[in-house]
C-alpha cells in the first residue's frame, strides 16, 4: 500500500523492537512529522484526503495544533477553501487568531487520531462560537480501532493498529532483539 511504503520511505514508521513513553514494548513505531517533512508526501496526502472530503463541499478546513497544521492546510489548498487552526491555551483548546467561522461548514484535519480528543476538542472549540455544521474528521492515520467517537464520519488514509505488550510478555523480547527508545538514535533518512 501506497501510503504505507511512504511512511516506511520517509523513516517515519519505523519497524523493530521499541519502548514506547507508555513503558510499554512494541514492534512498530509512527511518527507522522517524520513523514510530512517531505512536502511531496504532503501534498500527496493531503489530495487524497481532499478527494474523499470533496462530495461534502465544506466552506472551511479546521484543524488543531501543531500535529494537524501541515496536513490541514494541504487538504484546504486541494479543496481550494480557507484553513484555520485551533491551538491550546492553558490547557484548553480555542480559535485564538481567526474570525468567527460563522455558518460555514467544516471538517477537522487531523496528522493521527488515537483517541479523537484534539478532534473533538475543536469542534466543541467551534460550536462555542459558531452555526456551521462539522461535516466530519479525517486523518492520515487512524489508530483508533474505532474508538474515536467522531462523528457523523472519519476519513483516514491508512489504519493502523500496533500491538502492544508489557515487557514481561514481550515476544519480541523473547526474540532478543535489543530495545529501542525511538528519539535515541535519529538517522536522517
Ligand atoms: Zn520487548
Amino acid at each position: 500500500m501506497e501510503a504505507k511504503r511512504r511512511m516506511l520511505g520517509s523513516g517515519a514508521l519505523l519497524e523493530g523492537h521499541f519502548l514506547l513513553s507508555s513503558g510499554m514494548h512494541s514492534g512498530f513505531y509512527l511518527q507522522c512529522a517524520l513523514f510530512l517533512r517531505y512536502p511531496e508526501n504532503a501534498a500527496w496526502a493531503g489530495s487524497l484526503i481532499a478527494g474523499m472530503i470533496a462530495p461534502l463541499s465544506p466552506g472551511l478546513v479546521i484543524s488543531p495544533a501543531i500535529g494537524g497544521l501541515i496536513i490541514g492546510h494541504e487538504v484546504a489548498r486541494h479543496l481550494n477553501v480557507p484553513f484555520i487552526f485551533c491551538e491550546r491555551e492553558k490547557g484548553t483548546m480555542r480559535l485564538r487568531r481567526f474570525p468567527n467561522p460563522g455558518r460555514l461548514s467544516y471538517v477537522i484535519v487531523e496528522d493521527v487520531v488515537t483517541t479523537g480528543k484534539s478532534t473533538l476538542e475543536v469542534r466543541d472549540a467551534i460550536e462555542m462560537l459558531s452555526k456551521g455544521e462539522f461535516l466530519g474528521g479525517a486523518c492520515i492515520v487512524d489508530r483508533s480501532s474505532g474508538i474515536h467517537g467522531i462523528r457523523p464520519r472519519l476519513f483516514s488514509l491508512m489504519k493502523s493498529e500496533f500491538p502492544v505488550y508489557p515487557e514481561e510478555v514481550c515476544p519480541i523480547c523473547e526474540k532478543g532483539i535489543p530495545l529501542v527508545e525511538p528519539g535515541s538514535r535519529r538517522l536522517f533518512i
